[in-house]
């Protein structure tokens, strides 16, 4: 504390991310880093790059590595935003579109962020309460409001909603920008970005951080309507001219285009998620249903904090939330390779013996 804080600055309270523990021969399944590394296509892509246009700044509108997103879905160029990672996105979004004089709605349980932006902005929210099954209901969304945000999968449980369901939100919500945040949306979740043609109020966010293996490159996306992108270059060109180094548009640019290495790991990751959740079941762990590169579960009789400790004494780092009391005895666990899931069944059966 500090008499030059500025009042803000007094009332923050920043988000915690996942730890990146400086340990070797760690089995690291806590952030939700993809196992598998980029594609060798971005690695060539970030090689060429190391040279002496670094001296000059890169383009400030980063248009190459919104072409090749805009190639990727099938949409136009002035319908897609990029930024320093996801998060630099979500913040402009929060200042830019869901600052209102209404409330701004989003789960009890989603993305820990959000809260920390409101206050960051000063934008009045409510918690609207999952249902039994940690589902969203989207029928407790239909009331006046100032914007809705929501993860799809949602964080940090994986569950997915239906697009039918996303598609009937967006029926009776149509005062409001409503934004689906997709950071792991391609691991086996409907994406909702063929109805931003349709729905001038969706925006979707997308990162490179998880299913492209890039989480060290800081690249995000939003795709939507070109009114609504064209707020989100507003206040991004009053706050930073080039989020975009040389480094993160050349090596997102070779990313969006080596699909063939993007299919191939994610399929991997659904695969290994499958064989996971068998594994642990087979401990009498409750997993919850999950279309992301994670999941989220809980052991019939053992706290989620014990067992939490219990594997770091192994060396393996999974993601425990205190709070909301609903979700404490959960453990939130990253999809690895086939062998950390094997080092994590043994541990795990270790522990329970
Ligand atoms: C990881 C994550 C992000 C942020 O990703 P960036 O690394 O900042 O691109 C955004 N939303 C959710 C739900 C996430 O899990």
């Amino acid at each position: 504390m500090s008499k030059f804080w500025s009042d803000v600055v007094h009332k923050l309270i920043p988000y915690v991310p996942g730890e990146q523990p400086k340990l070797d021969n760690l089995v690291k399944l806590n952030t939700n880093e993809n196992p598998y590394g980029p594609s060798h296509q971005v690695i060539r892509a970030l090689q060429a790059e190391a040279a002496d246009s670094l001296r000059l700044y890169p383009d400030p509108n980063s248009d190459k590595l919104k072409a090749a997103i805009a190639d990727y879905y099938g949409l136009q160029t002035n319908q897609v935003f990029v930024g320093n990672g996801s998060d630099e996105v979500l913040a402009h979004v929060f200042q830019a579109l869901l600052k209102h004089s209404r409330p701004l709605f989003f789960p009890d349980i989603t993305y820990s962020f959000y809260p920390v932006y409101c206050c960051l902005y000063d934008i009045e929210y409510e918690e609207i309460p999952l249902n039994g099954n940690f589902e969203i209901d989207v029928k407790d969304y239909d009331k006046p409001n100032g914007g809705i945000i929501f993860a799809n999968p949602n964080a940090p449980t994986g569950v997915p909603l239906a697009l039918t369901e996303i598609e009937s939100l967006l029926k009776i919500n149509t005062e409001s920008v409503l934004v689906i945040d997709e950071a792991y949306v391609d691991f086996g979740t409907e994406s909702a970005v063929n109805l931003i043609s349709t729905y001038p109020n969706l925006l979707v966010t997308q990162t490179l951080s998880k299913a492209r293996s890039l989480a060290g490159l800081r690249v995000g996306y939003a795709l939507g309507h070109k009114d609504l992108i064209e707020a989100l270059i507003r206040v991004k060109d009053s706050f930073n001219s080039y989020p975009i180094d040389r480094f993160a548009e050349a090596g997102a640019i070779a990313a969006m285009q080596d699909k063939a290495y993007f299919e191939e790991t994610r399929k991997k990751v659904i695969a290994s998620r499958g064989v996971l959740v068998k594994g642990l079941q087979a401990l009498h762990f409750e997993v919850l249903p999950s279309g992301a590169n994670f999941i989220f579960a809980r052991h019939k009789t053992l706290a989620g904090e014990n067992l939490a400790a219990k594997l770091r004494d192994k060396s393996i780092v999974v993601r425990h939330f205190q709070k909301p009391s609903r979700i404490s005895n959960y453990l939130r666990i990253t999809i690895g390779t086939d062998g950390q899931s094997k080092q994590l069944i043994n541990a795990l059966s270790a522990i329970l013996k």
